[in-house]
C-alpha cells in the first residue's frame, strides 16, 4: 500500500485503551491503522513516533476567539494558534462577540472570518434569536449558545441579546431549536438569587475577589442548581437536547445523572480551571487571574467522579482570554473585572498531567477530550478519534516530558497564563491538521486559512 504519510513507532489511544501502531494517512484521512512494521507499507513520508503517544486532536466546542469586536484581547488567528500549539484541532466559538452572534447575518459573517484567519478546525455557536433559528441551522452549525446572565452594570461578556433570563422566552427558544434537531448550549444562572446576594455584599461596600467568589457559590450551589433544575425540564419538556456547560456542583452532577437515567438527551461539560484553578487557595492567591468560579473541594470531587464516571460527558477549555488590565481592577472591584480564564493551550497537557497524578485513565481522557465532543456534536464522522477514514487530525505527545508551564511560551495574544510556574508532565510535540502539521518543534507551521469548517452530519 502505498501512502503519504505513516506514523510509526507510537502508542495509539482512543477511549478504549492504547496499543502500539503505526497510523497511515493519505491526503487529509487516515487510510489505515496497522501493526507495527505491517509488510507492504510504502510511505512518502515516515514519522517516528518511537516512545510517543499518538493521540486524536481534542475536539473544543466552548471557546472565545474575541474576534470580531474584541480583538485587543485575542483574535480568531492567535486564539487558533494557541489551540495548534495545545493539541486542540477543532474548535467551536462562542457568540458574545461584537456585533454579538445573534442572527443569520451575523452568523455567516463570523464564518467568513474563520475561513480566512483559522488555523485549526472550527464551528461556531450563535444564539438562537427567534426567527433566526432555521437559517442559521442550514449553515453547519452543531449548536446554539445562551447564557442566564445578565451583567450588572456592564454590557459584557454577556452583550445584550445573549443572555436570557426570562424562563417564557428561553422555553420558546428551547422550542426552535428543537425543531432543528441540534443541541442547546446553556450557561445555567439564577439571575434573581444572585442579584440579591451580591447586592447583600455591595451595601457592605465588599467588591472584593472573595466577595465575588462566595456570591456565585451561595448557598452551596444554589445559583447553578435552581438553573440546572430548570433547564433539564425545559430539556425533557420540549424534546430539545441539551448540553449544560461549567458543571460545578455536587447535585448538578446527581441531576444530570438522573436525568439521563429517565432518557432525557442532556450532557455536560466541566472546565480546566474548575478542575486545576478552582480551590480556595488558588482563587485567593491568583484572585482575579485564577477566578472563572470557586469550586469548593466537595463539590470538585464530585465532577471528578461525575467525569470517572461517564455521568458528565467532557472537558472543555471555555477558553476566555482577557489583558492584565482587564484582571488588575479585580483586585479592589472583582464586579469590575472581566471574568474567565484563558487555557485552550494547556488544558490537554493538564489532563495528561492528571492521568500521571491517577485522576483519569488515559482512554477515559480521550472520550472526554476527543472522542464526546465530537459525538455529542455529531462530528464523530470526522473528528474525534484515530480511526480510518476519519480526518488525520493528530497530536504526538512525550508522555512522560517534564516541563513548566510559562508566561512566555503563551500564544495567546494576552501573553498570560494563570498556570504560569506550574509544572507538568506530558508535552505536546506535533499537530496535525487533516494531515497537515500546524504545530511543530515548539513552533506554529500552520497558515491562517488552514481550518475549515467543521460541520455535523
Ligand atoms: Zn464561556
Amino acid at each position: 500500500m502505498k501512502v503519504d504519510v505513516a506514523i510509526t513507532g507510537g502508542r495509539v489511544f482512543s477511549a478504549n485503551g492504547g496499543k502500539d501502531l503505526d497510523v497511515l494517512i493519505n491526503g487529509e484521512k487516515i487510510t489505515a491503522v496497522v501493526e507495527p512494521n505491517s509488510e507492504g507499507i510504502e510511505a512518502t513520508k515516515t514519522i517516528d513516533a518511537t516512545d510517543l503517544w499518538v493521540l486524536p486532536g481534542m475536539v473544543d466546542p466552548h471557546v472565545h476567539t474575541r474576534e470580531p469586536g474584541h480583538t485587543h484581547k485575542e483574535d480568531i488567528l492567535t486564539c487558533s494558534q494557541a489551540s495548534a500549539a495545545g493539541g486542540v484541532t477543532t474548535i467551536f466559538g462562542m457568540p458574545n462577540l461584537k456585533p454579538a452572534t445573534l442572527t443569520h447575518k451575523d452568523l455567516v459573517d463570523v464564518l467568513g472570518l474563520y475561513a480566512e484567519k483559522c488555523l485549526v478546525d472550527y464551528n461556531h455557536n450563535p444564539v438562537p434569536t427567534l426567527g433566526e433559528v432555521d437559517a442559521m441551522a442550514e449553515t453547519g452549525i452543531a449548536a446554539y449558545k445562551v447564557y442566564q446572565v445578565i451583567d450588572t452594570g456592564r454590557d459584557y461578556p454577556h452583550p445584550s441579546g445573549t443572555g436570557i433570563t426570562d424562563s417564557g422566552h428561553l422555553l420558546q427558544m428551547f422550542e426552535a431549536v428543537s425543531t432543528t434537531g441540534k443541541r442547546f448550549m446553556v450557561h445555567p444562572h439564577n439571575q434573581g438569587v444572585c442579584d440579591r446576594v451580591e447586592q447583600s455584599f455591595h451595601k457592605r461596600g465588599d467588591r472584593s475577589v472573595e466577595a465575588y467568589a462566595k456570591t456565585l457559590a451561595t448557598h452551596d450551589g444554589l445559583i447553578w442548581d435552581l438553573a440546572t433544575a430548570e433547564l433539564i425540564r425545559m430539556s425533557e419538556a420540549t424534546n430539545c437536547p441539551l448540553h449544560l456547560v461549567h458543571v460545578q456542583t455536587s447535585r448538578g452532577v446527581e441531576m444530570i445523572r438522573q436525568a439521563k437515567e429517565r432518557g432525557i438527551d442532556v450532557t455536560g461539560e466541566v472546565n480546566h480551571w474548575a478542575l486545576f484553578l478552582g480551590s480556595w487557595d488558588i482563587v485567593t492567591k491568583l484572585g482575579p487571574y485564577a477566578l472563572s468560579y470557586w469550586v469548593p473541594d466537595h463539590h470538585r470531587e464530585a465532577i471528578v467522579k461525575g467525569l470517572q464516571d461517564g455521568i458528565i460527558d467532557m472537558v472543555n477549555s471555555d477558553h476566555a482570554p482577557h489583558t492584565r488590565e482587564e484582571k488588575e481592577i479585580g483586585w479592589t472591584d472583582m464586579w469590575a473585572c472581566h471574568t474567565g480564564t484563558p487555557g485552550i493551550q494547556f488544558q490537554y497537557p493538564l489532563m495528561i498531567d492528571a492521568v500521571h497524578r491517577g485522576e483519569f485513565t488515559m482512554e477515559r481522557t480521550i472520550d472526554l477530550c476527543c472522542e464526546a465532543p465530537a459525538r455529542v456534536f455529531k462530528l464523530d464522522s470526522k473528528k474525534g478519534s484515530i480511526s480510518a477514514g476519519l480526518d488525520a487530525d493528530i497530536v504526538l505527545v512525550d508522555p512522560n516530558k517534564e516541563w513548566t508551564i510559562t508566561d512566555d511560551i503563551v500564544l495567546s495574544k494576552i501573553g498570560w497564563t494563570p498556570y504560569n510556574g506550574r509544572k507538568c508532565r506530558g508535552q505536546v510535540l506535533r499537530t496535525l491538521v487533516r494531515g497537515t502539521d500546524v504545530y511543530l518543534d515548539g513552533k506554529i507551521v500552520g497558515t491562517p486559512g488552514h481550518g475549515k469548517h467543521a460541520t455535523p452530519d
